[in-house]
This record gives C-alpha cells, structure tokens and sequence, in this order.
C-alpha cells in the first residue's frame, strides 16, 4: 500500500476545454479520500488521470515514490471500480475474479486461494458459477469489488460504483464497503482508496476526508466534522448538509452588540460573533443551517419576521419554509416541539443561533466568520 500525492496536475482536453485547473491532493497511506462535487465537476477526469486512463496536461501524480504520469495502467498498482461494473459477460464470477492474476501468470494453486478469500470476505461464494448476466445489480457490484480487491492495489479507486443500486442497496453496500476498508486496516493490510461520487450521504459517511470540487478547482480538504462545522466558502457550506444551508445577502455591523440587517429588518446577535469576525463590516453572506435556525412567535426579540410559505412534514421533523422579502429560508423544527396551529401564510420570527452563524465574503464566498487558528 501505499501514498498518493497530486502535485499542480492540470488536465486540458483535445477539444481545448480546460477540465482540472492544477489541483494538490495527499491522500495518505491507508486513507479513505472521496472526492465529491456536482456533475460536471471533474471527478472523473481527475480519477482517471490517476489511473492513467487519460494523459496529465501538467504537474506530477505519486504513487508510493513513484513518479507514474508516464506509467501505463497496469504498472501503476492500482485497481478501479467503476458504476458500470464492467464485468466480463461471457466469463464466469471465478473467471470474473482470477483473471487479472492469471493475466500476471500467478500459480494455480495462489489464484484459487485469493479467489475463495475475496469470495468469502464479499460472500459471493454461492455466486462463483454464475456468469454476470445471472446476477442481480448488487451482486454483480460485489464481484466487481472482489476483482478489485483480488489484486491487493497500492491504490484503490472507484468512480460512483453505487450509482446504479437502489437506495436500500446502496445503504449496504456502503457499510460494506467501509467495513471492508476498516477490516483491511485492523489486519495491517491498509488500503488507499479514492472513492468519487456526487452524493453526498456517500462522502460524509464514508470519507476519513472529503475533496469538494468545482469546475476542476478543490474548494475544501477536511474530515466531515470540519466540512460541516467550518466550511471554507459558501459553496461547500451549500453543497454540504441537508435541507442545505440558508444563504442569503446581509449587511453585517460589528461591535459589542452586532447588528444583521436584512431587507431592512436589523437584529443583534451575540458578542461571539464579532470575536469571530475580524476587520468586516458591510454587504456579507449570511449562512445559517435549518437545524441552526430558531422559529419563534412573531416580534420575538432579535428574531426576523417571515412569512410562512410552505410546511413539509417529513415525520419526525418539519421543514417550515419562511420568506423574509425575496429571501427563502428552511428551519428544520423536531415534530414535538412543533407550533401545529401555525399555517402557512401566517407571520413568524426566525431566530439564527449566534454560535451557529456563518459570514461569507459576499464577492469570493470565503468563509470570514472562522476563527484563525
Ligand atoms: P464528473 O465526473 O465530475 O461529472 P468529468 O470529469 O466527467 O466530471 O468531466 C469534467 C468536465 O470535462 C465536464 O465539463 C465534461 O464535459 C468535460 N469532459 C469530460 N470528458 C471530456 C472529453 N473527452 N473531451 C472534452 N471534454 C470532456
Ligand atoms: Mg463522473
């Protein structure tokens, strides 16, 4: 096993588009990374650099303390797993499993004892006779990562391989797979893995980090506490966490007593606030999370005004939709403690919790409301 490290690696492809704009990543030894963003955002790509699937426009990819830009796929140690499964469909789940260590002419006798261990560790041992066409789409995922896992890689990479299961599946195999990770781990056999997806229950649950990615640019490299905590610009803070968070145009006042002015209405939050926001005064972006956002009666102290537009009863929770002006807030409200007499239509106060209030430069997004440390 080993580390990985992208150094400035540029990718501009045949058409002139410029998809990756000289992004840096380590990824350590035995570190679960994902990589996460929309659609379009170059996950792929960048995965695909790393497997040498497509050529490196600029800047270095490591492997271990190898340089590998120039390494062919199959000399760079690593094994992918891809959405498609890309099974071998007139070849049995055995032949499925074994044939890349064939390929590298292991001896019969190695081939058959990988092949019933991977078998046993994914338990798809009743399924080693069947050909892929036999199997149901969670199944054929498993034998996918048994073929992967069968070539102990220095590096794992997988690009949206739960994409195609439903969602009750998708659930298992994640657990699955991170078990597997963490099984991997404990027995001193650590591996690397790059997993890409766009879902972000997937990258939250499964990363030891997470990449957020836009437009070929990395936005944020954290675990998942600090991405939701302290998120380093407004797009990660929208992009992580559900309902996603509030984010509005403000004015903001420091002081002793800061003052959030909002389509006119001025409320005062508390002290911390200021502490945390150094050297800025004027046009902001407020953020605030819907789990983070207090409704209260209406003219409640330092509360805005809104009206209601919408409640969604989601069972334990609701998601009572407020307007304050053109602006759409959510707050996420638990069922018990839930006003059922309120309608919408009616007026209420949305209170933002101090402690919990980001401020976002209102031009570059950044995150100006974390402490410095
Ligand atoms: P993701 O996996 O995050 O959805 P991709 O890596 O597939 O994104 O694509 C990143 C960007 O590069 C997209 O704008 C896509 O249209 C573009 N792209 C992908 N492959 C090619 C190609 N072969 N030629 C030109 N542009 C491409
Ligand atoms: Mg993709």
């Amino acid at each position: 096993m080993a580390e990985l490290h992208l150094k400035s690696v540029e990718k501009t492809y045949g058409n002139g588009f410029k998809a990756v704009h000289g992004i840096d990543l380590e990824v350590a030894e035995g570190e679960f990374m994902v990589l996460v963003g929309p659609s379009g955002c170059a996950k792929s790509t960048t995965l695909r650099m790393i497997a040498g699937l497509e050529t490196i426009s600029g800047g270095e990819i490591h492997i271990g303390d190898k340089i590998v830009n120039d390494l062919v796929p199959g000399k760079r140690g690593i094994a992918m797993v891809f959405q498609n499964y890309a099974l071998y469909p007139h070849m049995k789940v055995r032949r499925n499993l074994s044939f890349g260590l064939k390929l590298k002419r292991q001896p019969k006798d190695q081939i058959e004892a990988a092949t019933n261990e991977v078998s046993g560790v994914l338990q798809i041992e009743e399924l080693l006779d069947r050909l892929p066409k036999q199997l149901s789409g969670g199944q054929a995922q498993r034998v996918a990562l048994g073929r992967a896992l069968i070539k102990a890689p220095e590096v794992f990479l997988f690009d949206e391989p739960l994409s195609n299961l439903d969602a009750k599946l998708r659930a298992s195999m994640r657990v699955r797979i991170t078990d597997l990770h963490k099984r991997l781990r404990a027995e001193g056999r650590p591996a690397t893995v790059v997993y890409v997806t766009h879902d972000q229950v997937e990258a939250m649950t499964m990363g030891d980090r997470i990449c957020v990615m836009k437009d070929g640019h990395i936005m944020q490299v954290a675990d998942p506490e600090t991405l939701y905590e302290r998120p380093a610009n407004a797009f990660v803070a929208g992009f992580i966490g559900m309902p996603e968070m509030n984010l509005v145009p403000a004015v903001f006042t420091p002081g002793d007593a800061p003052v959030l002015e909002l389509h006119g209405q001025r409320i005062t939050v508390d002290h911390g606030l200021s502490e945390r926001v150094k050297n800025v005064t004027g046009n902001v972006t407020l953020g605030i999370r819907p789990q983070q956002l207090q409704v209260v009666k209406s003219g409640t102290d330092n509360a805005f005004t809104a009206e209601i537009t919408n409640l969604e009863f989601m069972g334990h929770e609701v998601n009572l939709h407020a307007r304050i002006g053109d602006a759409d807030f959510v707050a996420v409200i638990p069922s018990e403690r839930f006003d059922n007499t309120l309608n919408r239509g009616d007026q209420v106060g949305l209170k933002p919790i101090g402690s919990h209030i980001h401020l976002f430069d209102a031009d570059s997004g950044a995150n100006i409301s974390i402490a410095s440390n």
